[in-house]
């Protein structure tokens, strides 16, 4: 494997921080009962603040969370 540059670094930060854009518009973009603000596709938590957002353990929650 070729040494990892600064120029493709800088490629996998931008593209990770537009799959996170991504994903936190998204979050609660799944399937929802009428009347329903939203909920989690991966985990079917509804959207706060109505909801009780993601439940443990939920994968978008987790990489949301990361810094
Ligand atoms: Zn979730």
């Amino acid at each position: 494997m070729p040494p990892v540059s600064d120029q493709n670094v800088g490629d996998l930060l931008a593209e990770n921080a537009e799959l996170r854009r991504l994903l936190r518009k998204h979050q609660w973009g799944g399937l929802t009962p009428i009347k329903s603000n939203g909920a989690c596709p991966e985990c079917a938590g509804s959207k706060p603040p109505e909801g009780r957002g993601h439940r443990p353990g939920c994968a978008v929650a987790a990489v949301l969370a990361e810094t």
